[in-house]
């Protein structure tokens, strides 16, 4: 039998990604062992009722110790706050990492928790569903997806190969960026669509009474695709928008900018404008497709190609 790519494997918060990522490593053979740590009893539970991980603890410096791996999972809004409880149970030669939806805050948060010795990794697996917690997890959700590692500068090569190696063994393509340049670029490819989608349905909420059913029953005019975007965890996108502020509202302005653009050119009949518009947004959907980003497996939902 072939040596797992690490020794043990410590999971800090058993979500949606936390799950998917113990199902995935736990098939693929890449460690060890597996540790899992949950605040709630109740995930705990979940977590050992679906066997996610060979061993659940109530702290996550007990999680942490002996690890060569540690994934931060949770939302980012309790990261600083774990990596305080983790910093004394690190390993030497450990490599410490995390999922999280935003780069240059996990850095702000977490790098100064980090002992000397320790490798400090941040990284993002674009991939996800709008369920959440430990049963909505699923081994394939990281296939084909690609997953983002932002290094900081002088982050020792060998770790990072590992952390790679991790990644393509969970079926991902990796690429390796700039913290700041992620936080830019998911901005305008998640962020925003997710503010947006929010705002929309939330629109649609404050309707009258009698528009509000007939919002439900025709959904399917491009409504529903919103509301699946829409029913995404509130306290994950809290903290999403709250630590990546300064993208979201320059990609927010552009946005803004160009909605005015189209309002104009619907409000002088401007049907060049539109099409001309359309055609191009047509293109970009085109290469998603091409790219094989456009489609999604959920076991939850069968028969949904959806984009995620
Ligand atoms: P999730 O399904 O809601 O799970 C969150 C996990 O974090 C749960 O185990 C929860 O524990 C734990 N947790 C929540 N608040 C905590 C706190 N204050 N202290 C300690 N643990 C806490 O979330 P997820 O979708 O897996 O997201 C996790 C991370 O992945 C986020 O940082 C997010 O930005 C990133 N991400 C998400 C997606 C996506 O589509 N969902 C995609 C890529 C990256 P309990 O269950 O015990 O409360």
């Amino acid at each position: 039998m072939s040596v797992p790519l690490f020794r043990r494997v410590a999971l800090l918060g058993i979500g949606l990604i936390g799950s998917s990522l113990a199902l995935a490593i736990r098939r693929h053979g890449l460690a060890g062992e597996l540790v899992g740590f949950a605040r709630t009893a109740k995930t705990r539970e979940t977590a050992r009722r679906l066997k996610l991980v060979d061993r659940v603890e109530e702290s996550a410096a007990a999680a942490a110790t002996g690890a060569d791996l540690v994934v931060l999972a949770t939302p980012l809004g309790a990261y600083a706050e774990l990596a305080q409880a983790i910093e004394g149970s690190l390993a030497p030669g450990a490599i410490v990492t995390d999922v999280g939806s935003v780069k240059q805050a996990v850095i702000r948060d977490v790098g100064p928790y980090i002992p000397q010795g320790v490798h400090f990794i941040p990284g993002h697996p674009i991939a996800g569903t709008e369920h959440s917690g430990p049963e909505a997890g699923f081994a394939e959700l990281f296939e084909k997806r690609w997953c983002i590692l932002t290094p900081p500068p002088g982050t020792d090569e060998a770790a990072l190969e590992k952390l790679k190696a991790l990644w393509e063994g969970c079926g991902s393509h990796v690429q390796v960026m700039d913290a700041q340049h992620h936080d830019k670029v998911l901005a305008i490819t998640s962020h925003l669509p997710h503010l947006i989608a929010y705002t929309i349905v939330g629109t649609a909420t404050g309707l009258e009474e009698s528009e509000k059913g007939e919002v439900v029953r025709y959904s399917a005019g491009g409504f529903r695709d919103f509301t699946r975007i829409a029913a995404s965890d509130p306290v994950m996108w809290r903290d999403v928008f709250l630590n990546n502020r300064e993208a979201v509202l320059e990609m927010l302005q552009r946005f803004t900018e160009d909605l005015t653009a189209l309002q104009r050119a619907i409000r002088w009949g401007e049907g060049a404008v539109l099409e001309e518009h359309f055609r191009n947004t047509r293109a970009i959907r085109r290469g998603i497709i091409e790219a094989e980003q456009a489609g999604r497996f959920d076991p939850r939902e069968p028969g949904e190609g959806k984009g995620s």
